[in-house]
């Protein structure tokens, strides 16, 4: 085999992904012990594995903080790995809202806000986000700074929806795993979790208010991506 195939194929292996996530993460991400007992704890919710990854986690911390943002809403919280990085990055006067439909999930998560210290500034609301959203949208809560979309990938439309009614000027709007292995081109595709992504980037692009871009991301959690959009 000649050398440049050997190189090109050892980079394009899941193998590699895996090493140069492991060396970045080691080398730059800070995570303390509460945050790898909550990233460990995703065993033992309804979806095994399915935080984002650290250093992910860190870049969205990074967004949080280098957009000034103080109240951020999430849909899906899990174990509420990617919950504690936002409620360190808002800081003690900030405020994270976090949707999950599993009470068992909610339940794992609520321990590990206690052992991140930070459980004083989440409020975790247990139920279909659907239904959740919409009481944040009647009750008229003061709008949101940032809002990181992870939950049941076929409702994105309206998640997306309900994140317009909720944010203003200036606020970021985050949609997670949007390529899911490269399946997201696929036009014809009968995956509701394409269909509802795909939708969401339609409707992103055809919205006046909303400027916005979509990255590739492999490593760890294999290869997929994310639509990061802010509204002007
Ligand atoms: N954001 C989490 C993290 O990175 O640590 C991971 C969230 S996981 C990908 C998706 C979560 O959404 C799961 O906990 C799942 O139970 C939750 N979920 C699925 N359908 C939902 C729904 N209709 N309403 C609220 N949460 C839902």
């Amino acid at each position: 085999m000649e050398p440049h195939v050997a190189v090109e194929n050892r980079y394009q292996s899941l193998d590699a992904w895996h090493e140069v996530d492991s060396y970045f993460t080691e080398v730059l991400i800070d995570e303390d012990e509460a945050l790898v007992a909550a990233r460990l704890s995703g065993s033992s919710t309804t979806m095994p594995n399915a935080e984002v990854a650290a250093n992910q986690a860190a870049f969205l911390q990074l967004l949080v903080k280098m957009s000034g943002a103080k109240r951020v809403l999430e849909f899906g919280t899990l174990a509420g790995y990617s919950t504690i990085w936002f409620a360190r990055a808002v800081g003690s006067g900030g405020f994270v809202c976090t949707l999950e439909l599993e009470p068992e999930n909610a339940d794992v998560a609520r321990r590990n806000f206690v052992r991140a210290g930070v459980l004083e500034r989440i409020e975790l609301i247990v139920g279909p986000a659907a239904a959740s959203v919409a009481d944040l949208v009647s009750s008229k809560v003061e709008p949101f700074d940032v809002v990181f979309i992870d939950a049941d990938k076929p409702r994105n439309p309206s998640y997306l929806e309900a994140a317009l009614a909720l944010t203003g000027s200036g606020a970021l709007i985050i949609l997670d795993n949007v390529v899911r292995n490269g399946a997201v081109v696929d036009a014809d595709s009968d995956d509701p979790r394409v269909i509802g992504t795909r939708t969401a980037a339609q409707m992103i692009a055809e919205h006046p208010e909303l400027e916005a871009t979509a990255l590739q991301t492999v490593g760890v959690k294999g290869w997929d991506g994310l639509i990061v959009a802010r509204r002007i």
